[in-house]
């Protein structure tokens, strides 16, 4: 009698148990009412002669054409180069930022670094993806160019190195794959949760879904309350690094 009623316990339980899970998921195993993922045409990747083309559900922030979709932190017109399908940043002329803001996002960036190489360290081929325009990806040239590790090219500047140098040679095109979550802050401006970043190098994981200590600093990296949504940001850091093939998936929760 008492194993019986261990028993039955233990079903009510499982019974039970299942309909708190079902309830958290809303649907059910196999739930045909359950909506069916949208099709994305997936697009193409790039190869270094041929240019890659956008998921179709991805907003184009470069397609080798214009800068239209970029400007100055002031909004006047974005100052760099525009070569044939690439971009180039104009040293000294300032950071670029998207016009359209993003928060939870896919970042696809392919970028070159000046061929012959020249400089050393973060002297050479320097530039960076600024997510929110606060967070940096590092570009770096780092093909047989040694600098400090959370310098190296794909590192959360100062704060997480690659978990593998991934480069190629100057003057190659390589990729970056993003997933980026933005920190979220509660109304009265505490922070509830850091961003964190994964991060394909030239398909190469890189950064895998590191949490993200705080706003880019050479300092103390650390936190104020931001909106839910900012413009990316590439950087200026006074060397002619090209970029093409620029898109954004923004992320939304189910
Ligand atoms: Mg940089």
């Amino acid at each position: 009698m008492k194993t019986y009623k261990v028993l039955a316990l233990a079903v009510a339980i499982t019974i039970i148990c299942s309909i708190v899970q079902a309830q958290q998921t809303q649907w059910k195993v196999h739930d045909m009412s359950r909506p069916a993922p949208t099709v994305v045409d997936a697009g193409t990747a790039s190869t270094q002669d041929v240019v890659g083309r956008a998921p179709s559900d991805a907003v184009v922030l470069f397609d080798g054409k214009d800068l239209s979709a970029w400007s100055q932190k002031d909004g006047t017109p974005a100052k760099w180069k525009l070569g044939s399908g690439y971009f180039e940043t104009v040293p000294k002329s300032g950071y670029i930022y998207s016009k359209k803001t993003f928060g939870d996002c896919q970042l696809h960036v392919e970028f070159a670094t000046p061929s012959p190489a020249v400089g050393q360290g973060q002297d050479r081929g320097n530039s960076g993806v600024f997510l929110m325009g606060l967070y940096e990806i590092q570009v770096l040239d780092s093909y047989n160019n040694r600098t400090y590790a959370d310098g190296s090219a794909a590192a959360v500047y100062g704060q997480y190195p690659p978990l593998v140098n991934a480069s190629r040679p100057p003057g190659q095109w390589q990729t970056y794959d993003i997933v980026f979550h933005a920190p979220k802050f509660g109304g009265d401006g505490k922070l509830l949760h850091k961003a964190r970043v994964t991060v394909l190098h030239n398909g190469v994981l890189v950064q895998d879904n590191v949490e993200i200590q705080g706003t880019t600093s050479t300092d103390k990296p650390e936190y104020t309350a931001q909106p839910d949504k900012l413009p990316l940001a590439l950087q200026d850091h006074n060397h002619p690094v090209r970029f093409r093939n620029i898109w954004v998936r923004e992320l939304k929760a189910e």
